[in-house]
């Protein structure tokens, strides 16, 4: 039977609670999640892709199904290269909803197919991004209650 792999792709700047709560419920449902830091030489982050990957590896160490990889270009083109039939994202509010479903549909389309799973997030997380973590990093607070214990910011 084809094994069903997932992709949670993302920029992880820095991965949060909310990311890791996905994951989680994402678990049972699929073989493999790839969690794929993707990368845009547009964008800015505020933490180098090594220290976002090294991360992302502590925080899943122990989930055998859990996969930490990184690519470039789309998505979709991603997904096809390691065999994934499907996206796992989430949804906040009204601005996330907007956002994913323009992607999913294109994704579907791009793709082949492409099928995304778009998880509502729990009321606990639902305000939980990495913009606000960043903000937080920056001004000098304490970003502890929003991202996992493993993720030891230096400030
Ligand atoms: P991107 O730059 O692709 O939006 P992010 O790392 O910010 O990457 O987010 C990856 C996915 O995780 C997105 O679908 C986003 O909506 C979702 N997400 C982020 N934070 C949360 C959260 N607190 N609860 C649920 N989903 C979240």
């Amino acid at each position: 039977m084809t094994k069903k792999i997932c992709i949670f792709p993302g920029s992880f700047d820095p991965i949060t609670t909310g990311h890791v709560d996905l994951v989680k419920r994402a678990l049972p449902l699929f073989d493999k999640i790839i969690v794929a830091v993707g990368i845009n030489t547009q964008k800015k982050y505020l933490f180098p892709i090594e220290q976002r990957m090294d991360w992302l590896k502590k925080v899943f160490a122990e989930d055998k199904k859990v996969q930490i990889d990184q690519y470039e270009g789309l998505t979709a083109h991603y997904c096809q290269k390691v065999g994934a039939h499907y996206i796992l994202r989430g949804c906040r509010h009204a601005a996330d909803f907007d956002y994913e479903k323009t992607i999913s549909q294109l994704n579907h389309i791009v793709g082949g197919g492409l099928e995304t799973l778009v998880l509502i997030a729990q009321p606990q997380y639902s305000h939980i991004s990495s913009t606000i973590v960043r903000e937080i990093i920056k001004g000098g607070g304490d970003a502890s209650p929003f991202i996992p214990a493993m993720v030891k910011i230096k400030q």
